[in-house]
């Protein structure tokens, strides 16, 4: 059986609870021998900055870059709230998504038909929901230059951000979409705005290209990200993968977030370039939720954002999608017996601690096993 080698970074506040429960769940995968591990842990964030003095040290990036795939439980808190900008929490997870290229982002969105009263949609609207939003992470508006304040002579400013696409950042991304729609239900939707954009009408002609060259079995449609934001809340099951520019994917994935209740919920990977020879990627998967420094050292953070997490590294970087899926059947069916942490908790509900989660869903992968 392949070992996988896995670096755990648990990061701060409730980053730290969330991923004890990784851990077991990750144990027991091992003694049941469903799948087996190389695991490595380090700090971020905080806690680096506090043990030497960087928010990740030297020796942790070396080990990400080893590593087959990184699962990171979250950064920050007030505790470094005077720390100097660049040396920051928040700047050990930059440096590990600028270092390693992670420029695919993929936040899905999953409506567990036991949570489908949480959403500020009718439950019809979202039972049984599944969405894949892939953004583009590492271009755009929020890196293109010239990025500016500059006086003008007769006292006003002007602000100037630059919208910047090249052909191959559009063709990698959309790429990520296709072949992810293939192991869903074969659809893509990809959303500019090439009715006002010239950054759209380049981002509609490489992804037509591609599928054209390589992937005329999925169906594809262009939507405007005015009008795929506003079919997202009207009737969100139509999409299946939702591609999208770094703006627009910010905007949309959290639209999306929200269909399914709370941020406890929500796992996230970002991917990097597939390496030619091995065929490798570099992979971060990390909860969509911070460090939560409000409920932090109580056991009370909901752990299945993470839990989930670990469920699409199995999917994404180990080919362990069956695996995957009794995770995802193990969450629903700890929900479905009425299992709830404080964020997601409703009346007649059983509710239980970040352990407490763990063990109802450690009790049902048992159930199913
Ligand atoms: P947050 O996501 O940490 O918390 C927002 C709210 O959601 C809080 O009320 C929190 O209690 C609740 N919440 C979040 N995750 C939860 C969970 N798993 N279970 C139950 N409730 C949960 O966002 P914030 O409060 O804006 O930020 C707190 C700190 O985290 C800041 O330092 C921020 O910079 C950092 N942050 C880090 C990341 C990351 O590591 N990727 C992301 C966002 C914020």
């Amino acid at each position: 059986m392949a070992v996988h080698k896995l670096l755990l970074l648990p990061g701060d506040g409730i980053g730290v609870e969330v991923m004890a429960q990784v851990k077991r769940v990750v144990k027991w995968l091992d003694t049941q021998g469903l799948a087996s591990f190389a695991i490595e842990e380090d700090l971020v964030g905080g806690a680096a900055y506090d043990d030497c003095g960087a928010p990740i040290s030297e020796e942790a990036m070396t080990r990400a870059a080893e590593a087959d795939a990184i699962l990171l439980g979250a950064v920050g808190g007030p505790k470094w709230d005077g720390v100097p900008y660049a040396l920051r929490p928040e700047a050990g997870l930059l440096r590990l998504r600028k270092d390693l290229h992670l420029f695919a982002n993929l936040r899905p969105a999953i409506c567990y038909p036991a949570l489908a009263d949480a959403s500020s949609l009718k439950r019809e609207l979202v039972e049984g929901l599944d969405v894949l939003i892939v953004r583009e992470l590492t271009g755009g508006v929020y890196f293109g230059e010239p990025k500016t304040i500059t006086n003008l002579s007769d006292g006003q400013k002007r602000a100037v951000d630059t919208q910047v696409y090249e052909s191959y950042e559009i063709e990698r991304i959309a790429r990520v979409a296709f072949d992810l729609a293939r192991t869903r239900r074969n659809s893509v939707v990809s959303s500019e705005k090439h009715n006002v954009m010239m950054s759209g009408v380049l981002w509609k002609e490489v992804v037509s290209s591609v599928h054209g060259a390589d992937y005329p079995d999925v169906q594809l449609r262009h939507q405007l990200a005015d009008s795929c934001a506003m079919q997202l809340v009207r009737a969100p099951k139509q999409f299946d993968v939702i591609v999208t520019d770094n703006l627009f994917g910010d905007i949309l994935s959290d639209v999306a977030a929200m269909l399914t209740g709370s941020l406890g919920m929500l796992p996230s990977a970002s991917l990097g370039p597939m390496e030619e020879v091995s065929g490798k990627r570099s992979a971060l998967y990390e909860p969509v939720h911070g460090a939560a420094p409000d409920i932090a050292g109580k056991e009370l953070a909901n752990p299945i954002a993470m839990i989930g997490s670990l469920g699409m590294a199995l999917r994404y970087s180990f080919g362990l999608g069956e695996i995957a899926d009794r995770i995802d059947a193990a969450v629903a069916g700890a929900l479905a017996k009425g299992y709830r942490t404080g964020d997601i908790n409703a009346e007649g509900m059983t509710l239980v601690g970040t352990q407490g989660m763990g063990d109802a869903i450690l009790a049902e992968l048992e159930r199913v096993n």
